[in-house]
């Protein structure tokens, strides 16, 4: 696919105003690009750092047309943007990546099943449309099993593990869906995700693989080059996120969730069709970021240098971390070398909701997640 070459002075379009636009708009203005949001208000995460915002609805055609006159290519930074939005889009101006990741990663089971159809390993799955399919597939899988929304499903939201000695008929009932997909529990021993980056010429570039903690369904801490993870897991890993970044002819960036299984095999979980929370520590311990590497693609340039230059981990700052961070805990972390901070710009700071992050790098990966999570115990006042 030949995609335009963009030169800086040219406008990026961002769908959605979140922080993952924020952090993209920061990396692009820096090298002399201009940034418009579409979809959030003007103070927005994303639109407090970009040139303009158009805060409409994402099937307001009129507005959609209005935003595709004034920017030379759009990306989006979240899954939810409306599949019709991208295509009604793609008609007047280049949208990276384009209608089908988008698709495949707003569904569980259509994402399974590409997954599946281009000899991707995932956890064993069934789609559920009845009390009594869910029945009969809790047991198919051994009686324990995680029962997942279909669509509109992210950090742990719309899921629920379900036992074969549960009211399966109340679960389905409270459910309230008309399709729903079941997995079987993976006995894994850590998760890890990957972010790459494809580019008009068909060249990829990858990340090293980041290990990832999770608490409350929340990704809590990331950390890389991660000593659990073999080098046989990288080399898959890579093979994996290559095997999709060319299945959908991506231009731009993804991340691959993966769970490794205690009996030694990578399966994949989800694939987010944009730069993603695991890969925020790129920002600080590699050259060229995941935003970086997302404007890059969809400017029509190079990749740029992907190579880890130290150890780090990324701890995120929801809002219950800061509930006691005191303008002097502020100081004293601003004050840490190795540790980078990173906020969102988001006034109200709720139980869950992501305000932030915090880099460390160290010169082992053991120093950096030390230093991460001492700086944000500190800004808890723990
Ligand atoms: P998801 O929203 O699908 O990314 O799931 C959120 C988290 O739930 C994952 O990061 C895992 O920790 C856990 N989880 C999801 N699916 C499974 C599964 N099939 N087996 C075990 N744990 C899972």
């Amino acid at each position: 696919m030949s995609v335009r070459v963009l030169a800086p002075g040219s406008t990026l379009g961002m769908l959605g105003g979140g922080q993952l636009g924020r952090m993209f708009a920061l990396a692009a203005r820096q090298r002399g690009y201009h940034v418009m949001v579409f979809g959030d208000p003007v103070d927005s995460p994303a639109g407090q750092v970009s040139d303009r915002s158009l805060p409409a609805a994402f099937d307001d055609q009129d507005a959609l047309l209005s935003f595709a006159r004034q920017v030379d290519v759009v990306s989006y930074e979240q899954e939810n943007i409306p599949v019709p939005t991208v295509e009604f889009l793609t008609q007047h101006v280049p949208v990276y990546p384009g209608a089908e990741l988008l698709r495949a990663s707003q569904h569980r089971l259509l994402e399974k099943n590409s997954l599946r159809n281009i000899g991707i390993p995932t956890a064993d799955f069934a789609s559920i449309q009845s009390a009594a399919e869910l029945r009969e597939a809790v047991a198919l899988f051994g009686g324990d099993a995680i029962l997942k929304t279909v669509t509109l499903g992210y950090d742990g939201k719309g899921q629920a593990r379900v036992l074969s000695t549960d009211d399966l008929e109340a679960v389905w009932k409270k459910f309230a869906v008309t399709e729903a997909i079941l997995e079987k529990i993976v006995d894994f021993s850590f998760e890890l995700s990957i972010v790459a980056s494809r580019f008009s010429d068909g060249t990829c570039a990858f990340y090293a693989p980041v290990r990832n903690n999770h608490v409350n369904h929340i990704l809590d801490l990331s950390v890389s080059p991660a000593l659990e993870i073999p080098q046989k897991f990288c080399h898959e890993a890579m093979e994996i996120a290559r095997a999709i970044l060319e299945h959908f002819q991506v231009i731009g960036v993804l991340c691959v969730e993966l769970f490794a299984t205690k009996d030694g095999s990578l399966l994949v979980n989800e694939i987010a069709p944009r730069p993603h929370n695991s890969g925020h520590l790129t920002i600080d311990a590699c050259r060229s970021s995941q935003f970086e590497q997302q404007f890059r693609a969809v400017c029509g340039l190079a990749s740029g240098n992907v190579e880890m230059q130290a150890p780090a981990a990324m701890a995120n700052l929801l809002g219950d971390h800061l509930m006691n961070a005191t303008a002097d805990r502020w100081k004293t972390v601003f004050q840490l070398p190795q540790v980078h901070v990173h906020m969102y710009g988001k006034a109200e700071a709720r139980i869950g909701r992501k305000m932030g992050h915090l880099t460390a790098l160290g010169s082992t990966v053991q120093e950096a997640e030390r230093l991460v999570k001492n700086a944000r115990d500190f800004l808890q006042g723990l």
